[in-house]
């Protein structure tokens, strides 16, 4: 199949609207990633979503739609949900409901709820339109690599097996959407993004938890809230280590690891804030950003990421972002795309120069 990539116009849209009517999946850009899209009412064309992607049955996707009238024909509506849509949609924000039985199985993973959101990316919002239909759509990159934020890296990992990408250029925020559960008692957090737990208190009026395994791994005995989290991660194909301490400890410790690993004949280099960038001119450094500008961060964690792997670059070196507001949105990827490795910066100049 040949993958055509195609700025966002009236005929590429109603291209779009056609495949999608058709059972056939497009890539699409919206303000969070770039989604990979098929018709959430297609059984046979969700399944496509799963193959293309490598992605494990058992992670359900999120459908996505352009007007509240069409939640009536995939699930019921508590009242909790309004006052969240009112402030919050369109926009980053993923809500569980409970699911009606005209949405396939396959899209939910069998969970007897549906995950929907409302884009406010103009050519997401525009393709939804001109489909009418929910369409149903993960993150449109490879199961566990990190998620595209450019057609380009869509590209990358779906060339031949979908018919078009909509390019619309670079995506705004960076990391998905938050995910939350109203559905099961106190409103849950499942999945940090854009949209903080302190704006949904906010909105709320009353406490937001966040799911346990946000800044850690899933313990074996613990059930997954949300499925995704089971599951390597946005991980570049070098390892990344994330590099906790002061400021100068940091540094310190990144100019050794970087010279360890040059030594040892590897690629490496750092993620860094825009103010080390020259303190680490000698470590290959990647700007992630202004220091307490989480939300730059953000924007560019996963084009950093897929940076590195065009780079094929050996090991990764990163600094890390206090997890609060949308820091804890970058940090929930960060940890997951090292595996959860960190070195204590101290810990390791003292074993190096003697403490
Ligand atoms: P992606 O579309 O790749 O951004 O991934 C969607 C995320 O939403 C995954 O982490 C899923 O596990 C989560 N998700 C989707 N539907 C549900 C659901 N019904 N219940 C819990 N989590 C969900
Ligand atoms: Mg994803």
């Amino acid at each position: 199949m040949t993958t055509q990539v195609l700025a966002p116009d009236e005929s590429s849209l109603s291209l779009a609207a056609r495949l999608l009517a058709d059972g056939q999946l497009v890539a699409f850009p919206t303000e969070t990633v770039y989604g990979l899209g098929a018709n959430a009412f297609d059984e046979k064309a969700v399944l496509s979503v799963f193959e293309a992607k490598g992605r494990p049955a058992d992670n359900p996707l999120i459908v996505h739609i352009h007007s509240r009238s069409q939640l009536d024909a995939i699930c019921d509506v508590p009242d909790l949900a309004y006052p969240l849509m009112d402030a919050f949609w369109p926009g980053p924000l993923t809500i569980l409901f409970p699911k009606k039985p005209s949405v396939p199985s396959v899209v939910t993973a069998g969970l007897d709820t549906v995950a929907v959101r409302m884009p406010s990316h103009p050519v997401a919002a525009a393709m939804l339109r001109a489909c009418d239909l929910p369409v149903a759509a993960p993150s449109a990159n490879s199961s566990g690599r990190p998620s595209p934020t450019t057609a380009k890296y869509v590209l990358q990992d779906m060339n031949g097996k979908i018919p078009l990408i909509l390019d619309g250029g670079a995506c705004d925020v960076g990391v998905e959407s938050t995910v939350l559960d109203i559905c099961h008692g106190q409103p849950t957090v499942l999945r940090p993004g854009g949209i903080t737990k302190e704006m949904l208190e906010g909105v709320l009026g009353c406490e937001v938890q966040l799911a346990g395994s946000i800044l850690r791994p899933l313990r074996a005995d613990e059930k997954a809230l949300s499925p995704g989290m089971r599951y390597r991660h946005y991980a570049p194909k070098g390892t990344v280590t994330l590099v906790e301490g002061s400021e100068e400890d940091v540094l310190a410790a990144m100019r050794c690891l970087c010279e360890a690993g040059r030594a040892d004949g590897k690629k490496t280099c750092v993620m860094c804030f825009t103010e080390h960038v020259d303190a680490l001119r000698d470590c290959n450094p990647h700007d992630i950003g202004h220091r307490g500008s989480d939300s730059e961060t953000a924007h560019r964690l996963f084009s950093t990421l897929r940076l590195l792997d065009d780079e094929d670059m050996d090991l990764i070196y990163s600094e890390v972002v206090p997890p609060e507001g949308v820091g804890l949105a970058v940090m929930n990827r960060l940890g997951r795309a090292a595996a959860f490795r960190r070195i204590d910066a101290r810990a390791l100049l003292d074993e190096v120069y003697g403490g």
